[in-house]
């Protein structure tokens, strides 16, 4: 019976995301999308200028932000669906601390139509998606990974395989989310291995949020130590930039 119980609990957490009371979960508007076609059209990321390489808003054209220029990251192009912000920051914490994998899918579905709209046709995004991995403790702590169930949406969105097991989370430092910008480079250093990647393999990088892409830039460089001929970037929500001056 208790090893039954785990399975009853999450089939019936499925079961309740399936029949949600019918409202939006942004504006309670009814709707029978978990985002009223409203909310998804006002809130898409549409920014004017963008960095190719890292996503973030840019205030005049160019083909990429002063950061990417001085460094290139180890990911080849980054596409977001929103800003983290207000109000759709709400829906990371649905994801993340409501447990609910049938949103966090659906919204994966949402974010590889943008990586599509996003991205000229003749970049096929990736042959292989990979999530964000979390370090195992966390991930027994919290149960499951949001960026892997955004991953299972984008991949069958795609039409491509999705791989749990070929980017590993080592070791568990503080969240980035905790640290200042300059330290997350530094806390991410060493944190990823990843298994030999098929040669040829390009992979796409699925995760919920990028703030200072050093999570991205570490995964990366380790997807492409054990192999990838290229890693792109898909993140649900990125974070803007600060005001210009
Ligand atoms: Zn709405
Ligand atoms: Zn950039």
């Amino acid at each position: 019976m208790l090893d039954t119980l785990p399975w009853l609990r999450d089939a019936a957490r499925r079961l309740h995301a399936l029949l949600p009371d019918g409202r939006c979960r942004l504006c309670a508007l009814p709707s029978r999308a978990p985002l009223c076609s409203a909310c998804q059209c006002a809130l898409r990321r549409a920014p004017a200028w963008s960095c190719a390489r890292c996503a973030v808003e840019l205030p005049a054209p160019a083909a990429c932000c002063g950061t990417c220029a001085l460094r290139p990251p180890a990911y080849a192009r980054t596409a977001a669906w929103g800003d983290y912000a207000a109000p759709l920051d709400r829906l990371v914490a649905c994801i993340k601390h409501g447990d609910d994998p049938v949103l966090a899918r659906w919204l994966g579905r949402l974010l590889a139509q943008s990586l599509r709209a996003q991205w000229p046709p003749r970049l096929p995004p990736a042959r292989c998606v990979v999530p964000m991995p979390m370090a195992p403790a966390a991930l027994r702590r919290r149960g499951y990974n949001q960026a892997w169930e955004l991953a299972l949406g984008v991949a069958r969105e795609l039409g491509c395989g999705a791989d749990c097991g070929l980017l590993r989370r080592r070791r568990e430092g503080p969240a980035q989310s905790s640290l200042p910008l300059a330290r997350r480079g530094a806390n991410m250093r060493g944190a990823f291995e990843a298994r030999a990647v098929p040669r040829g393999t390009r992979v796409l990088l699925v995760d919920d949020v990028m703030t200072s892409g050093a999570s991205a830039e570490h995964a990366a460089r380790a997807l492409l130590r054990a192999g990838a001929a290229e890693v792109a970037v898909a993140v649900l929500l990125r974070t803007p930039p600060p005001p210009w001056v």
